[in-house]
This record gives C-alpha cells, structure tokens and sequence, in this order.
C-alpha cells in the first residue's frame, strides 16, 4: 500500500496520515519530519538542504527528492507507506517517478484531499499549539480545559505565525498554482482518487477503508 497523501494546508492529510498509519502498521513519512531529521543527523542530503535553509532559501526539488527516495529505501518501508506533503511539485513528483521506476516500485494511489477554502482557513486560524510541548489544539475542536493554556504540560498556547487567516489565505494559493500540474500529472497516470477533505477525520477515514479494499490495496 504505497500511497501518497496531496492536498491543501488544512487538508487533514496529517491527522489522516497518524489514524492510517496505525491502521494499516506502514509509515507515516512527512517531508518536514524527514527533513528535520536529515539535517539533524547530518547525513549529505540533510547537509546540503540546510546551507539552503540557512540562507532563507527553498531546497531545491532534487535535494528534497533525494531524501525521501533515501527514506524509501528504509526496511520499513516494505509493506507499503504513506507520503504526506510531498511530491509538492511536478518536478519532485516526475523525479519520484523515475527513482520509483529504477527500483521496479510504483505509487498505488494518489488520494486527493479536495478542500473548500472556508474549511482550511477555519481549521488552520483556529489552531492554537503548546509552546513547551507542542501539542496541537483548536479552539473549536480540541479546546483546551482552560482557554490558552495547555492540558498536558500547563504550558502557554499560541498561534503560529503561518496560521493568521491572511497568511493562510495566501498559502492556499500557492498551494493550489503549485498544485493543479501534478493533480494532471497523476490523472493521466491513472492512479489519482478524489476524496473530500471537508469530512471529519472518522468519517473520511471510512470512505478510505472502502476505496482501499475495492482497490483491493487492504
Ligand atoms: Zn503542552
């Protein structure tokens, strides 16, 4: 089951990802953990993003390629996996194809998490995140006990900087000029499944489960 997650900030491809991951006993490979930790262990790849990060630069799409087709080649990997966040453009999904070509493997299916802006906005405005731990609420959905202050840890909560409405708003439209190439792409290939990413996380994980046992993936 190799599959890979696209669809806009907001999606709900992370919070799907963690529910099929355990399901289904496959990775759950975000591109910014990956990274993260590339660059933490120093490995070449890891190496080289960062002297791109550190001057405020994008990684370029070979470097970011490169460390997942690394993170691929992982024993865990085996039964499958899920890519949540990448590829982000065509390039990285027409490099992922080749690498993917080259060790006889494939994509299974891409799941398309069709979002209406309204939903995003509100889901990501309304995150708020515990300075000391990290953990992720929202002011509607997942409310703290105590308005502003962490369950777990007593910590102060905040919003990040990339979820005021107007940042989100803009990152919807990157998102979607970035996008709508490589949606083409992977209809032509055959492999893209259109879900609605306004469901709730139980609910879409449901039609999921259908779409994978007709495809005979589970
Ligand atoms: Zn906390």
């Amino acid at each position: 089951m190799k599959l890979v997650l696209l669809g806009p900030p907001g999606a709900g491809k992370g919070t799907q990802s963690v529910v099929l991951a355990k399901t289904y006993n496959i990775p759950h490979i975000s591109t910014g953990d990956i990274l993260r930790e590339s660059v933490k262990s120093a490995q070449p790849l890891g190496l080289k993003a960062k002297s791109f990060m550190d001057k405020g630069e994008l990684v370029p799409d070979e470097v970011v390629t490169g460390i997942v087709v690394e993170r691929l080649k992982n024993d865990d990997t085996k039964k499958g996996y899920i890519l949540d966040g990448f590829p982000r453009t065509l390039k990285q999904a027409e490099e992922l194809d080749l690498a993917l070509n080259k060790a006889a493997s494939t994509i299974d299916m891409v799941i398309y998490f069709a979002t209406s802006p309204a939903v995003a906005i509100e889901r990501l405005s309304g995150r708020r995140v515990c300075k000391s731990c990290g953990f992720n609420y929202h002011i509607k959905n997942i409310p703290p006990k105590k308005e502003g202050v962490c369950d777990k840890c007593g910590g102060t909560l905040f919003q990040r900087p990339d979820d005021t409405e107007a940042t989100v708003r803009n990152r919807l439209k990157v998102y979607e000029d970035q996008t709508k190439p490589l949606i083409d792409f992977y209809i032509k290939k055959g492999s893209l499944k259109r879900v609605s990413g306004d469901m709730g996380v139980d609910e879409l994980f449901k039609v999921l489960s259908k779409i994978f046992s007709d495809a005979k993936l589970a």
